[in-house]
């Protein structure tokens, strides 16, 4: 024996996951759920909530943001206080919480095809679909890559409709150095535990409208009876526990993303050259958090098709995954009635694949997976040579 086996090793049979979480240490989780039991505070936005909610204004760099349960009743209830009727442009290459916020504040979606490139939104994919009907665009920060915040600001002012952002990928994400979080009306930002800012769960909304915002602090409570208008309320409040776990994990963002773009720079180093395969690019305007390892399989070239790579990558014990499979078009109640064409959007869910990446995937195990990836490749390119 040589010593105890490295952590989460793929060739000692431990499972490697997408979605690893990034936590803070147990020392610093014990000192604040400490100072949580002292004070009494659990809920009702207390001091911790309110503490986070004035730290991720400053970090966004806008004048609002709103501590809520989670990003999907975030999302809803965004929809809710702009008061919207009618239809919300969407991509159907999202996660599912995206569109089914959008049929919850009772509007319909309007599935629009993305980008090939930045996998997004962009003012030239969404201007056909504008109609009468059209109440609001909702762009996804996909990966933490800005949604074309300028193109699209641009547009929606031009046509009066509002202009949304999920951005629950993209915390620490930026866009020709500003962060995100300040374009079009209202961001909406994930604290979800597989999310790089850990509050096992928690969400919160950024907003540079005085109105909404105070719209939204009402409303995200049933508690205030403060005898003003009726607002449609819920109880969306963030708890003092999940604003605990968040503000430790704001206090780690930078070094987060630095570890998070280190391991990306290993990735693409180890995969530099193989035929077929291509990395997620974040050059140019943006500044990533660098939290998605993805990269698309093109199988005339790599020999195999994106599912037979998963296949192998899976028989080693790397739970990579297929991100977004399938597309929100194709999947019910929205497919029930027809399936837009959305060309992109479909040779995206067929060929993208999401790679293991957080502080619990070490260099060795990033080494494993990508000379796994390479043999897949370069076995069945060559068994397809032969076989010609
Ligand atoms: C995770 C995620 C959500 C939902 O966030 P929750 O906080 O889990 O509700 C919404 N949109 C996207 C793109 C996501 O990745």
């Amino acid at each position: 024996m040589t010593g105890a086996p490295p952590n989460h090793d793929p060739l000692n049979g431990k499972p490697l996951h997408v979605g690893q979480l990034n936590l803070p240490s147990t020392e610093s989780f014990r000192e604040a759920f400490d100072g949580l039991f002292d004070r009494r505070f659990f809920a009702n936005h207390g001091p911790l909530e309110r503490q986070l909610d004035r730290e991720l204004a400053q970090r966004f760099g806008v004048r609002h943001a709103i501590g809520v349960v989670n990003a999907t009743v975030a999302l809803m209830l965004t929809l809710r206080a702009l008061d919207l009727k009618g239809e919300v442009i969407v991509p159907a290459f999202t996660f599912p919480a995206t569109v089914q916020s959008v049929s919850w504040a009772g509007l319909k979606p309007v599935f629009c095809d993305v980008d090939p490139d930045s996998q997004t939104l962009t003012a030239q994919t969404v201007a056909p679909l504008i109609g009468p009907a059209t109440a609001a665009i909702m762009g996804v920060h996909v990966w933490g890559r800005a949604c074309d915040p300028i193109g699209l600001q641009e547009l929606s002012r031009r046509h009066g409709l509002k202009l949304l952002f999920d951005a629950a990928h993209a915390v620490g994400a930026g866009f020709r150095g500003r962060p995100i979080g300040g374009f079009g009306d209202a961001e909406i930002f994930s604290f979800h535990a597989t999310k790089i800012l850990n509050g096992v769960e928690g969400g919160c909304i950024t907003t540079d409208d005085d109105e909404l915002a105070a719209r939204l602090r009402k409303m995200r409570s049933f508690h205030e009876a403060d005898g003003s208008t009726p607002l449609f309320r819920m109880n969306a409040k963030m708890s003092e526990a999940q604003a605990a776990m968040a503000l430790l994990g704001l206090r780690d963002l930078d070094g987060l993303i630095e570890q998070n773009r280190r391991r990306y720079a290993l990735y693409l180093g180890h995969l530099d050259g193989i035929p077929g395969i291509r990395f997620i690019d974040y050059a140019g305007d943006e500044a990533s958090n660098y939290q998605y390892i993805v990269l698309s399989i093109d199988p005339p070239v790599a020999g195999l098709s994106r599912d037979m790579m998963l296949e192998r990558l899976r028989s080693r014990q790397i739970l990579a995954r297929r991100y977004f499979h399938p597309g929100m078009h194709r999947t019910l109640p929205y497919s029930a009635d027809s399936v837009p064409h959305l060309p992109v959007t479909d040779w995206l869910c067929d060929t993208l694949i999401q790679l293991p990446t957080s502080q619990q995937v070490s260099d060795r195990d990033i080494a494993t997976i990508c000379s796994t990836i390479r043999d897949a490749v370069m076995t069945s390119r060559d068994a397809a040579k032969e076989s010609a």
